[in-house]
Order: C-alpha cells, then structure tokens, then sequence
C-alpha cells in the first residue's frame, strides 16, 4: 500500500530525514444504520459478551493523543461492560496499519479500533488501502472533537503565526516539521498549511505524535500541528510556541492563541474526530452494547474534566451512535477528498 504518486512527488523531500522516524521510535443495535452492518450481516445474540477482556487498538505511538483519549475512556467503557478493555498501539503508515489489521479481525467485539479524522482522509491518499472504511467496518459511534494547534519549538525564531510564513519561507530547504505519517491528521493540517502559503516544506515523519512532541520539546524539530490534548500542557507551560489554533473560534483552555482566521489563513481548518470501530458483520448486540458503554463513558465527570482541560470535549449522546458516526464518515470522505487532491496536485 503506498501513496498515490502526486502526493509522493510531492512529499519526496520528506524523506530525506525520514531516518528521525527510527529516532522516536450501526446499528442502533438495529443494525440497520451503519453500512457495514446493512451489507454485512450482523444479527445474532451477543451469548454472554463480554466475557473476556477486550481491546482497543491505537492506530499511532503510545503518549499521543489519541492514545490519551483511548486510554482516557477504556477505563469507564471497562467498567459500563464488566470487563477490563486493554489498549494496544499498532502504528505505521499514518493509522493504515492498524485498521488494516482490525478489518482482519475476528468479529467478535474483542477487538476495536479507535481512529481519527484519518479514517476518512486515508482512502484519498492511499491508492491501494487495504480496507474500505465504510464497507469492512461497523461504526460504535463518536467519542470527541479535537481542535488543533500549530506549534514550534521554544527557541524556533517565528513568534507569530505571520513570522511563522515569513521564516519558512525565507528557510523552506532547512525547517522540519513533524507529523505522524501519510494519513495522520498532523499531515493534513501540515499538508493544508503549506497548499495555503505555496511553500514545500520538509517533512519529518513519525508514528504519533507522542514521540513528535518530545523532538519538538528537544528542538529537533522546528513546528508541528497537532491535537490539543497533546499540546495544551507544553503550551501553557511555555514550553513550545503556540501560533495558531484551526478552528473557527477560539480555545477556552488557550484563550491566549488566536486562530487561524484571526490570522490571515483561515482555509487551514481541521477539527479532529474520533470513533470507534469493530469489523463488520459484527453481531447487533454486541454493536449495542459498546455503544451503550461508549455514551456511559462520555457522561463520566473525570472524562469530560480531563477532555476539557485538553481543549477537547466528549460528542453528545446523539453522535455517539453508528448512525451519527457512519454518516460523519461518510460526509468526511466526500469533504477531503477534493481538497486533498487539490492540495496533492500543485
Ligand atoms: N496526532 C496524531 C495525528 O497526527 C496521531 C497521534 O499520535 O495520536 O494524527
């Protein structure tokens, strides 16, 4: 599986400090609403699930973030269902890797995928995608909506999001900028930017952007753009320079960085979204009853404090059903599309 070859021609200088990725090493229980389930079967009795441990598989490095909001509700999605949920970090290939492997896998509800935006930009960058998101998978639902920030490091020179344009212009041969690989939301958000400002820049690869951030604090990278659960401490710390969030409005919890309206660049919008996934043909019951933990874990209080904390907040009751999440699926794989192919082809 490999990228389509406008975007790799396009990415081609990426590579060459691609040896720093070695460094950091539907149902409503109907089954009627998500269409893995419609096509793929589904039905059955859940015959005592579950009664074993369950696990959630990470598609990116451990310490990022979305392995901090996996491990954040595993804990109270464990408790809705009686059973411990274990998390599992499968990286590479900016997520494909990991739901790849969970399409393959048995379904039985022991092994579930949390994913991203990513999920739905992946069929676009990907000429050869191992799975089709929407048919090889049966939606839990919606777990939360991320904003992201684009940060640099402490002493990297730009103060501002404009210096930043500035500099990495004067400077496109020598800055890097981190992302967690073709497919990671740190990429689209990297790969948006630079579409807005018309400079190629060098792209330093990892396999999360756990690993990106302690290059970053380590000043081996120059910037990245990444989801506020993973830069709001560093940022308020001081620890890394903040230059933008990407959403239309402001952060409460960074009430200090504007945003990329505010600044001149307002077409560099993305909003990460996570989901959870089983392998379609997934029994109905089964679907309903991750679902049921899922909408208990996101009323849990440690959850939505923590989430808040981070800039994030946990979907309404109402998204985090298959149907809400299979058509944001759906509705995301025709929004980027476009403008990734766009992107990819100048
Ligand atoms: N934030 C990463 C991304 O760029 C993934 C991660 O490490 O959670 O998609």
């Amino acid at each position: 599986m490999g990228p389509h070859r406008s975007l790799n021609a396009r990415l081609g200088a990426t590579l060459a400090i691609a040896v720093l990725l070695l460094a950091a090493c539907t149902g409503d229980g109907s089954g009627a609403s998500g269409a893995a389930a419609t096509d793929g079967g589904g039905g059955g009795d859940a015959g005592g699930y579950p009664d074993r441990e369950i696990t959630f598989v990470v598609p990116f490095s451990a310490g990022g973030p979305t392995d901090t909001v996996t491990r954040l509700i595993a804990g109270p999605m464990g408790e809705a269902l009686g059973q411990q949920i274990v998390v599992q970090n499968v990286e590479g290939a900016g997520g494909t890797v990991a739901a790849g492997q969970v399409a393959q896998a048995e379904a039985d509800g022991y092994t579930v995928l949390m994913h991203h935006i990513g999920m739905s930009t992946a069929p676009s960058l990907y000429e050869d995608l191992a799975y089709d998101p929407l048919e090889d998978f049966q939606t839990i639902g919606l777990v939360t909506e991320v904003p992201m920030t684009i940060i640099g490091a402490a002493d990297f020179e730009p103060n501002t999001l404009e210096e930043l344009v500035e500099y990495v212009t004067a400077n496109a041969d020598t800055v890097t900028y981190a992302h967690a690989g073709i497919g990671a939301a740190s990429q689209l958000c990297a790969l948006l930017f630079q579409d807005a400002i018309g400079v190629e820049l060098v792209a330093a690869p990892y396999e999360g952007t756990g690993p990106a951030m302690d290059d970053l604090l380590g000043g081996q990278v120059d910037f990245m753009c990444d989801q506020t659960t993973n830069t709001t401490s560093q940022i308020l710390a001081g620890d890394v320079k903040a230059y933008a969030v990407t959403t239309p409005e402001r952060v409460e919890s960074l009430p200090d960085v504007p945003t990329t309206e505010e600044e001149g660049f307002g077409e560099v919008q993305v909003g990460v979204w996570h989901g959870l996934y089983v392998p379609a043909g997934t029994p109905d019951e089964i679907v309903q009853a991750l679902t049921a933990a899922l909408q208990e874990a996101l009323t849990d209080e440690n959850v939505i404090e923590t989430l808040a904390g981070l800039g994030a907040a946990p979907v309404s009751e109402d998204q985090a059903t298959p149907e809400a999440h299979t058509q944001r699926l759906q509705e995301q794989i025709d929004l980027w599309r476009p403008i990734i192919e766009a992107a990819s082809a100048e």
